[in-house]
């Protein structure tokens, strides 16, 4: 079977066409910068074998439609591409951030799903309307095959409400559907399977802190194989301290800067989305270069750091106590999976909580699921790299042979 995922910015697309029974990718690329003056194509056929083949383009891409014939006609290209008509691709996988309170499972889209995705761009006005955009070019291009969106926010459907409301006025509930949602649900579902193949244990017996930490970050409680509670909340900028999202302020803070520095809410909104987090502190959003910067001695990217375990740390106790009992803390994505002073930082001092890290493990980088926690070590702490496209192609797989 031959699944095409992808994923739609509002200025980018995404795509990998894979089978989801043998995992074997044959072709994965990235289009960007679509509506600007000069738009951006990286295609990589059999990405990761020693049959690797990329193809770079630089044109102008206007709009989503352009940018997805172009990728059609490369993977389709007689030398260069990987099928010979557009005909060999089964499914499509859509990435969708957010899926309102309607979804808690993938669906086969349809003209109302798209328009419930639509009516959902309030909730989520960076991501929703790519999407919006992606699944429309992609059922005119391909009227053939099956689409299926999976949500970020399905999997955070179990939340019950003493977690997933908010403390404010119940008519905004009502009115708005204002409530905490959770994203990287696709995500922190995939690591938590994943793990318990790796125990060789059924998923719904285990509870687990699952730590997806890459640009975008998000903690999530597991128990007995359900999202029970999860760092973000209506939108992706709750919890966590991110590359340049804040995470957790003092909502009052908003307020002030209005009265205080005549602020306005785009601008602040604009500021705690791509100003703030890591970026914010020091100047740097990519750990690499804050690890560089801390060996130089620069003290903001110090502080940047400590910032940002010191509040992974906050919330794994937090979770440790909404869970009661803890078989596993899984680490993933770019941050959770190659980064060790982070994994460690993040768990320091919770050795009477029965965290206890293997040093040795730790500082071991490895592609596939690794133990890094000690023997006697309570809680196991694992790392598991994420594969959200597969992820996706195997849900829409699932979902098309019910
Ligand atoms: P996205 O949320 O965009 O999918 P990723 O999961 O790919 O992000 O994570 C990207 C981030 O991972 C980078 O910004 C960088 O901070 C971090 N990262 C990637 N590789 C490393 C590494 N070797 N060491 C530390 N951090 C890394």
């Amino acid at each position: 079977m031959k699944v095409l995922v992808i994923n739609c910015g509002s200025s980018s697309i995404k795509y990998q066409l894979l089978d989801p029974d043998t995992e074997s990718v044959l072709v994965s690329g990235l289009v960007e910068r679509i509506g600007e003056p000069r738009g951006e194509l990286i295609n990589k056929a059999y990405p990761g074998t020693d049959r690797e083949a990329v193809t770079t383009l630089e044109q102008p891409i206007p709009d989503h439609d352009a940018g997805m014939r172009l990728v059609v006609d490369l993977i389709t290209d007689p030398e260069k591409g990987v099928i010979s008509h557009k005909g060999e691709i089964d499914a499509i996988g859509h990435r969708v951030v957010h899926g309102g309170e309607r979804f808690s499972a993938p669906v086969v889209v349809d003209e109302d799903v798209v328009e419930y995705i639509e009516s959902c761009i309030p909730l989520a006005p960076l991501h929703n309307p790519g999407h919006v955009a992606g699944i429309r070019v992609a059922m005119e291009l391909f009227p053939d095959a099956p689409q299926v969106t999976v949500f970020d926010t399905a999997f955070h459907q179990t939340i019950p409400p003493h977690a997933y409301m908010y403390a404010l006025p119940y008519e905004l509930y009502e009115e708005l559907r204002i409530r905490r949602y959770g994203f990287h649900g696709t995500s922190h579902k995939y690591v938590a399977g994943k793990l318990a193949e790796c125990l060789d244990r059924p998923l719904s017996e285990l509870n687990l802190i699952t730590v997806h930490l890459g640009n975008g970050g998000s903690i999530t409680a597991v128990e007995k194989g359900r999202s029970v509670d999860t760092t973000m909340g209506l939108t992706p900028l709750e919890g966590l301290v991110m590359g340049t999202r804040s995470g957790d302020v003092d909502p009052a803070i908003c307020a002030f800067l209005a009265r205080n520095k005549g602020m306005s809410i785009e601008e602040i909104d604009t500021m705690l989305n791509k100003e703030s987090g890591l970026k914010g502190l020091c100047g740097m959003n990519d750990m690499r270069d804050i690890h560089a910067a801390i060996a130089e001695g620069d003290e903001r990217a110090e502080i940047a750091l400590g910032v940002q375990t010191y509040r992974n740390r906050k919330y794994i106790g937090a979770f440790m106590a909404v869970l009661g009992c803890v078989d596993a803390i899984v680490f993933t994505a770019g941050i959770g999976e190659n980064d060790d002073v982070v994994r460690r930082e993040s768990l320091k001092g919770l050795e009477c909580l029965g965290v206890n890290i293997d040093e040795k493990a730790n500082a071991h980088r490895a592609k596939e699921p690794m133990r890094i926690s000690a023997v006697d070590s309570r809680v196991a702490v694992w790392v598991i790299p994420t594969n959200e496209e597969l992820a996706i192609a195997r849900e829409t797989r699932d979902i098309l042979n019910k």
